[in-house]
């Protein structure tokens, strides 16, 4: 953690370097000194510090300065650091306008120069300010910050993404906050983008994508060679899983993944039915689990970073990257999963990130802390949704479609969820639209067995309704079922147009040989993060067979 600051400020250079040597002999083991010759120089000093997120403890500012009084950059200091100790250093002659500034810029305390000696006349003084300020004031924070709003889309993006990542970061909603309001108007205007992300070296980036945020968070988003043995697309279960046993059996792999470890896994508040975690496990601890073993091995990960395709030279395949690079190998692996199907319905589109949510977005939950929610969908990760928001939320609606529901959701979900009081569940019902000023604050139903519209007042929507695989990227490179998911091995066609070769296609491997399958993506999955983890696995015998053959 950086240390508080203290900013001495005078335009006299003799006074100045006298109260920075007497500043630093007493305080420097606790507090960094600084120095400024004039305000405006103080208030850009200080600008840059709240940019880092840095604290500041007190401020002594002589008050005979040109173009700027002390009392006068005291006051426009205030509106940067509030909480800091204000100080004035004056001459006997000065004594009223340091009075009356007591009132005029909450004035902590006024200091007559000479202060010699400094142990009897300004160490005692400061001492008491400085623990004054410590008693009152939280630790700054001195990682990532974002500042943003929590009806902007992009600013949920952004914490969801280093969330998702484990980043730690700070967030500030400028709706409640008029320094950090006016600390983004200083840095991107008036109506600014959001969010502002500031990082500890004063550097920002405004409404920054993925691959930007990833890039600074340091994050590993260009790869370090151009060929690899393997490559596999997506760091879900499946993929996570194939690089692990790929990298142990010394192959040099490299993990493409444009949002985070984990996959859908990943956005799981409780994982209760996967071997050998018998109290359960979160998703975020599964993913952080599976990314240490798979960088044990030697795993290279980008992340935020997009496959956006894919093509062969033999014996090489080349896998293009969002950012225009390209990477190649011998043997690919797509585990691109699914993604939570998007609703088609009036009033939900405007309101995606400021109440209605694709999927978990756990990182929103606390946000809801005591207000009514909702959840559509009547599956297992709805279920587990609906208990993890009832420990923040007043009520948690569930919106199921069926009758009833089982037998989609497991009996143990259905079970936890029945003894929850806060959990609602309204079976027979649809979702017709969504309806809010800025941010949800109405859905629309239809109850099907009495044929009536009604509505239901929510702060949030969070949306379950089935999944769809990931592979527009890949259509038209492999054969893919009527439904869009990868065929693979014994399922693709006999005769099949695209496959090339004399033998049959191995297990996990597509219609284009040396690029396979594995998880969600692959026709005839079971969608399950055992089964992801047991495919990736299990296709990494298939890839040692085939780059036996380049
Ligand atoms: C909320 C929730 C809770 C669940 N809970 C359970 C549970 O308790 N037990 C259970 O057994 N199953 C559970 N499931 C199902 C389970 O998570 C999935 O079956 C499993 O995650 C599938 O793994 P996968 O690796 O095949 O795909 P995914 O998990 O979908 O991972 C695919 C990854 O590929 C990435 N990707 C996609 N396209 C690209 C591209 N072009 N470039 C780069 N990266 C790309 C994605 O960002 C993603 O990270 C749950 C699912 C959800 C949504």
């Amino acid at each position: 953690m950086a240390k508080p600051v203290v900013l001495a400020v005078d335009d006299d250079r003799e006074v100045l370097a006298a109260i920075e040597r007497d500043l630093r002999r007493h305080f420097s083991d606790r507090y960094r000194i600084l120095t400024a010759s004039s305000g405006p120089e103080a208030l850009e000093a200080l600008n840059q510090l709240q940019r880092r997120g840095g604290s500041v403890a007190l401020l002594l500012v002589d008050q005979r300065m040109p173009g700027m009084t002390g009392i006068g950059l005291l006051g426009e200091a205030r509106k940067l650091y509030p909480e800091a100790m204000r100080v004035l250093l004056t001459a006997y002659a000065d004594t009223g306008a340091a009075i009356a500034a007591i009132n005029e810029v909450a004035l902590h305390h006024y200091l007559m120069k000479p202060w010699d000696p400094p142990e009897e006349r300004l160490y005692p003084v400061l001492e008491d300010l400085l623990s004054e300020w410590a008693g009152r004031v939280r630790p700054s924070f001195d990682g990532i910050r974002i500042l943003g709003s929590r009806w902007s889309p992009q600013s949920f993006a952004a914490r969801e993404f280093l969330m998702r990542n484990q980043v730690p970061y700070q967030w500030t909603d400028i709706d409640l906050d008029a320094s950090a309001r006016d600390l983004v108007a200083s840095i991107a205007g008036d109506s600014p983008r959001l969010p502002i992300v500031l990082f500890p070296d004063g550097s920002s980036l405004v409404a920054p994508g993925n691959a930007e945020l990833a890039e600074k968070a340091g994050l590993q988003t260009l790869a370090t060679r151009p060929f690899y043995d393997l490559v596999i697309v997506g760091a879900g279960p499946a993929g996570l899983a194939n690089a692990v046993y790929g990298a142990s059996e010394g192959l040099r792999t490299l993990l493409v993944e444009q949002h985070a470890p984990g996959g859908q896994a990943g956005t799981s508040s409780f994982i209760e039915n996967y071997l050998g975690f018998p109290g359960g496990l979160t998703g975020a601890d599964l993913a952080q689990r599976a990314v240490a073993q798979a960088r044990r091995f030697g795993v290279e990960m980008l992340i935020g970073q997009p496959a956006s395709g894919m093509r062969r030279e033999d014996p090489y395949r080349i896998v293009s990257l969002a950012d225009g690079h390209e990477v190649s190998c011998h043997a690919l692996v797509i585990a691109a999963g699914m993604a939570v199907r998007e609703l088609d319905l009036p009033g939900i589109a405007p309101l995606v990130g400021t109440g209605v949510f694709y999927g978990a977005a756990m990182s929103e939950a606390v946000l809801y802390r005591d207000q009514d929610v909702a959840i559509v969908g009547g599956a297992n990760s709805a279920g587990q949704c609906a208990l993890f928001l009832s420990r923040y939320a007043r009520s948690v609606t569930l919106l199921v479609r069926a009758p009833s529901l089982s037998p989609r959701m497991s009996r143990y979900l259905v079970d936890r969820i029945g003894v929850t009081s806060n959990i609602r569940v309204m079976t027979g019902v649809e979702l017709t639209g969504a309806r809010g000023e800025r941010h949800l604050q109405q859905v629309a139903l239809l109850e099907h067995e009495k044929g009536e519209a009604r509505s239901l007042d929510v702060a949030a929507l969070f949306v379950f309704i089935g999944v769809a695989p990931r592979t527009e990227r890949f259509a038209g490179l492999v054969e893919l079922d009527t439904k869009g998911f990868i065929l693979t091995g014994p399922d693709l066609p006999r005769g099949s147009r695209t496959w090339p070769l004399e033998r049959d296609p191995l297990m996990f491997e597509t219609s284009v040989p040396g690029v396979f399958a594995a998880g969600d993506v692959r026709s005839g999955a079971d969608r399950r993060i055992a089964a992801a983890v047991g495919e990736g696995s299990a296709a990494i015998h298939s890839v040692l067979r085939y780059l036996r053959t380049v």
